[in-house]
């Protein structure tokens, strides 16, 4: 239990002090750091490039410049990203990769260029027309694009073969932390709702090698433990994340454990591989069109909410908890259709509107508690 304390903490300091993580990196390495802002950056490229891809998902601040840029009803991720941005906290990263998946992400590379002229933003556009073999091509172009400017920022080729091996190293990655995922479910007591959530983040900050082997021990580390009781609720949990960290900690105080989560931020990272066959950018591209589940994804026929619903039942959870990041219209958008096919199917729902800048999470305390004594009753 010693070890697996260690590399919590060794993961915990990283989630508490991402700038260092990249400081020291840039010491250590000599090499670039690329910031990437939510979601599916084609990592790989920029890994391939022998730079460190670091995800840039917001956090809490106190929002006072990002105004001028963004107006009050954005989601207070991209609030929060420009406030930093601004701040300066984005300083060592020599470039920034926005993909525009919703109009909040459209306004962002325009204002970034004025907000902060010193780390240039790279735009990607991903096809809404996902799955034709028009789309794959159009979005290998993309990403050949992205492989040019890289280039040229750093002076150095992009080889294919350091592409494929980056797409080895990082489905090994999402295989891992789809592991995790599923022995943490059997660990509620040392695999808090907290810990858990730190866990899937401290992936956005380090070397994905380095990752996929710490994840690693501390997989092999529960094995060796027997199950642990839990008598308190369990959830699933959907949305594009799940912080503040004080949220997660209303979930200990009500003995609610997560043992499944739908987040953008956490478990869609890592349900869908690189397909095997094809050139390395193709093959990025068609992992685009494979993705299921996702709001940011196009999909006529629908399938999150039955997706979801079948996590609930592997999972053995009592329900769902939607966190709706504030503003977000992606989620908004999916949400009436995953609530009608959840009363459908008999799994209970709470929906709770976030924001990562909230200055307290009390006002939840009521809610989460009734519906956990809701699920207790049933
Ligand atoms: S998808 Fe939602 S959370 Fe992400 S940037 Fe757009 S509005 Fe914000």
């Amino acid at each position: 239990m010693q070890a697996f304390t260690a590399i919590l903490n060794e993961l915990d300091h990283v989630v508490n002090h991402p700038s260092e993580a990249v400081r020291k990196f840039k010491k250590e390495t000599g090499r670039e750091v690329i910031g990437c802002l939510p979601i599916y950056v084609p990592e790989e490229i920029i890994y391939a490039g022998h730079m460190l891809p670091v995800g840039i998902w917001g956090g809490q601040t106190n929002i006072v410049k990002s105004g001028a840029y963004l107006p009050g009803f954005a989601c207070s991720i991209m609030r929060g990203i420009m406030e930093f941005a601004v701040q300066g906290t984005y300083n060592d990263l020599s470039a920034v990769i926005c993909p525009v998946h919703c109009d909040t992400l459209k306004c962002i590379g325009e204002n970034w260029k004025v907000a902060v002229p010193n780390v240039p933003c790279i735009g990607l556009v991903y096809p809404q027309n996902r799955k034709s073999e028009t789309g794959i091509a159009f979005l290998t172009a993309e990403f050949q694009q992205i492989r040019s400017q890289l280039e040229s920022l750093t002076g150095r080729p992009i080889a294919d073969e350091d592409i494929e091996n980056a797409i080895i190293i990082y489905n090994e990655h999402r295989k891992t932390m789809r592991e995790f995922s599923k022995i943490a479910r059997d660990f509620p007591v040392t695999v808090s709702p907290k810990v858990r959530h730190r866990v899937m983040k401290s992936a956005f900050f380090m070397d994905k090698a380095k990752h996929t082997m710490l994840v690693k021990a501390l997989i092999s580390e529960l094995r060796s433990l027997p199950a642990e009781e839990w008598t308190g609720s369990k959830i699933v949990l959907t949305g594009i994340i799940a912080e503040p960290d004080s949220f997660l900690d209303l979930f200990t105080d009500y003995g609610i454990a997560v043992v499944g989560d739908d987040l953008a931020h956490e478990s869609r990272q890592y349900r869908t591989d690189v397909p095997q066959d094809g050139n390395p950018l193709e093959r990025l591209a068609r992992r685009w069109a494979d993705l299921e589940g996702c709001s940011l994804a196009y999909d006529p026929a629908k399938k999150r909410g039955q997706m979801i619903i079948d996590t609930v039942k592997e999972n053995g959870a009592d329900g769902v908890i939607v966190t709706m990041m504030k503003f977000c219209e992606p989620e908004e958008f999916d949400y009436p259709i995953l609530k009608k096919e959840f009363e459908k199917a008999g799994v209970p729902h709470l929906y709770i509107e976030l924001e990562q800048q909230a200055d307290s999470v009390e006002q939840l305390r009521t809610r989460l508690q009734g519906f956990t004594e809701m699920l207790y009753r049933r």
